[in-house]
């Protein structure tokens, strides 16, 4: 019996490529791309097949066999493997561990008869072909326009969709993909979002729209048997929509013929832990490496995308108006608390509008992005605060639950009873969230039916859903939630958007806060007034409590201006060198002590001088202390990008071979610095 040499990729630190040997007639070797179980320290593994060779340095008596080849599975094909080996060359990971924990946990945990009774399962779940699809509306003349360009796009087409919110994005997506699944014979469309669970209206409208094409989801809530039937019918070229959050950028998708990235501007395109990748950065990766159009849209995109739409190198579309007939921008003024001093958290000029909508009969959204019932509670005789022990933060009032919460460490206490300083019983809560402001309304309104969203009362899957479902029936009169509610639904007796306390993002010290509360603002604004406004209805408005009323980002939103503010933005970002006309890498160090995390982040500073590199100061973390680990960062920036890509690898080796026992993570393009 002849044999070959395979190089398996498995999900290992370090190194990852390794070489078995596999008995076989010659002319019957595995191909490239197929999964191989093999046997690594005391376990067998799921690997993945990079190269079949006929020679390895590896001496013959440690040389081991592979055990078995996944020949049923279709090969992943060269593009794939080149996305996965790019993504690990880019964000400095081993191959093995890009591309293997991006398959289903089945295909690698699978017994091969297993295995193929999975697949015959996938074999009878062919969609139905009977129904006929919904209309598509007419679109107006900007939508077609732009729909057009995307379906008839040819060749790699990065293109920003900028259009305001209720502009009828979708429908431009929707349209383009039955351009594209018409005329490409069994291609395949990537549709991203940026949270699944919030935007199930758009799932359901591509299954009535598509009734005879096979939708795939791929995101993080499936369990792992759909997750590997979508997966395979994404693999197999079966399903010709997939629709997913940012780990569906590294499915495979064989016949892959247009992206399309919706809310591209949004954070959770970046995986914040273990790979931490940007799922957009990818997407337009492997957009340009197979040749075919990707759609970026956003109402506020991101400074990046706008940079390189200005720069021309994606082609910018626009939808300047709403869709619907008749249907405006709301009417955004700023509440000045100053003048008009809140109670419980309301100014009486909100509180008068949200009396007002109440006698309609039209729905009002409150916006406050601060979860439980107040941020902190204290002692007011001796100054005692409830700190987190584990900590840099506070312990959270959960008052229905009767808890204290830390929302970064999950530690949990009753409310003590009294101050565990002085004995005083009286113990009060600071500041205010979610929770609070629900009680506080419930009181001014008893009538009222009063919602609120956040993930407190969404805990229980599916309730968020159903929740959402209750506002959309009319049955909830005042909404209260935090960005939960701000993403993507189309809620359409929305006529007034209250926003309660913005103004603490204005003054952070992460550069990006700026372009991150105008991008929350539009969006949650951009919920009201999304049907045209009814006979003796209100005019719809968004009201925002603030103390700094005359801040120019203010400004912006009150005129709905994004072109201004992004070019201001830009601006500044040029002047003071910071991205997108700069390129970072963030090293952090985590250790019982600080002192430990700090002196290992300055002996990587001193490790190597590169030219055109600045290592930065290490310094804490902001949160500098969370579950008893402390936290520190060293900040690396380069004008060039190759210079820096560079850099890194160098660096790496070097970080590595000082084997230390601090344990640290590098991160590429980071947003949270
Ligand atoms: P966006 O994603 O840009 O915020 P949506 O795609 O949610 O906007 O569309 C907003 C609303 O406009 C939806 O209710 C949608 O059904 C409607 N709509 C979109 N296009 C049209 C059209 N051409 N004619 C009528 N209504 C439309
Ligand atoms: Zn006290
Ligand atoms: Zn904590």
């Amino acid at each position: 019996m002849a044999y070959c040499i395979l190089n398996i990729a498995l999900d290992t630190p370090l190194t990852s490529c390794f070489d078995y040997r596999w008995s076989c007639a010659a002319g019957e070797e595995p191909r490239v791309g197929q999964l191989a179980l093999v046997s690594f320290g005391r376990r067998e593994v799921v690997g993945l097949i990079v190269a079949v060779k006929h020679d390895t340095d590896v001496p013959a008596d440690k040389l081991k066999d592979a055990l078995a080849v996944r020949s049923q599975l279709s090969p992943l094909s060269p593009q794939w493997i080149a996305l996965a080996a790019f993504a690990a060359d880019y964000y400095q990971r081993p191959l093995g561990e890009v591309a293997l924990p991006g398959l289903p946990k089945n295909l690698r945990v699978l017994t091969t008869v297993a295995l193929d009774r999975a697949l015959k399962k996938l074999a009878k779940s062919a969609p139905a072909h009977d129904h006929t699809p919904l209309d598509m509306p007419v679109l107006n003349g900007a939508q077609q326009e732009a729909a057009d360009t995307i379906g008839g796009a040819q060749g790699f087409t990065p293109i920003l969709l900028y259009g305001v919110t209720g502009s009828g994005k979708t429908e431009v997506y929707l349209q383009a993909c039955a351009e594209v699944l018409a005329r490409e014979e069994g291609g395949q469309i990537l549709i991203l979002v940026p949270e699944i669970n919030l935007t199930p209206q758009l799932e359901g409208n591509i299954r009535a729209r598509f009734p005879g094409v096979m939708l795939a989801t791929l995101h993080s809530s499936l369990s792992e048997g759909e997750r590997m039937l979508h997966w395979l019918a994404a693999h197999q070229g079966q399903a010709r929509i997939i629709l997913g959050t940012r780990l569906a950028i590294l499915a495979s998708l064989p016949h892959l013929k247009l992206i399309v990235i919706d809310e591209e501007h949004d954070p959770s395109y970046k995986q914040q832990e273990g790979l931490r990748y940007s799922a957009r950065d990818l997407a337009v990766w492997r957009a340009r490496q197979l040749g075919i159009p990707i759609v970026l849209g956003s109402a506020t995109p991101s400074l990046e995308s706008w940079h390189h739409a200005g720069s021309g190198r994606y082609r910018k579309l626009e939808l300047r108006e709403r869709a619907v007939k008749d249907a405006v921008l709301p009417r955004v003024k700023l509440l000045d608390m100053e003048r008009d001093k809140p109670v419980d958290g309301i100014t009486s000029h909100l509180m008068a509008a949200l009396r007002q909508r109440l006698e309609r009969g039209e729905q009002s959204l409150l916006f406050l992005n601060r979860r439980g019932y107040a941020p902190v509670i204290c002692c007011e005789s001796c100054g005692w605060i409830s700190n987190c022990t584990r900590c840099t933060s506070f312990m959270v009032l959960h008052k229905p639950e009767h808890r204290l919460r830390c929302h970064h460490c999950s530690l949990e206490l009753r409310i003590p009873r009294h101050c565990p300083t002085c004995g005083n019983v009286d113990l009060q809560p600071l500041g205010r969230g979610t929770q609070r402001v629900e009680e506080g309304l419930q009181q001014v309104f008893p009538q009222a039916r009063i919602l609120r969203i956040d993930a407190d009362s969404t805990r229980l899957k599916g309730s968020a859903q159903a929740a959402f479902d209750t506002v959309h029936r009319g049955e909830v009169d005042i909404l209260i939630g935090t960005q939960m509610v701000a993403k993507g639904h189309d809620f359409k007796k929305l006529t007034l958007v209250g926003i309660l306390n913005p103004d603490t993002a204005l003054f952070s010290q992460d550069y990006r806060a700026s372009e991150r509360l105008f991008a929350q603002l539009m969006q949650v604004a951009g919920r009201a007034g999304r049907a045209a406004r009814t006979e003796g209805g209100s005019v719809s408005e968004v009201l925002i409590q603030t103390r700094y009323a005359s801040h120019p980002l203010y400004s912006a939103v009150v005129n709905h201006d994004y072109d201004r503010f992004a070019t201001d933005l830009l601006a500044e970002r040029r002047q003071a060198a910071l991205p997108p006309y700069l390129y970072q890498a963030l090293l952090r160090a985590e250790a019982p002590e600080l002192a430990t995390a700090i002196g290992f982040l300055e002996s990587a500073r001193d490790a190597l001088a590169f030219h055109g590199i600045t290592l930065n100061d290490p310094i804490p973390m902001t949160m500098t202390r969370v579950h008893n680990v402390d936290r520190a960062q060293l900040l690396v920036e380069s004008p060039s990008r190759p210079a820096l890509q560079a850099f890194l690898k160098e660096w790496l080796a070097l970080l590595r071979a000082m084997k230390s026992r601090v344990k640290w993570s590098l991160e590429v393009d980071p947003l949270d610095i």
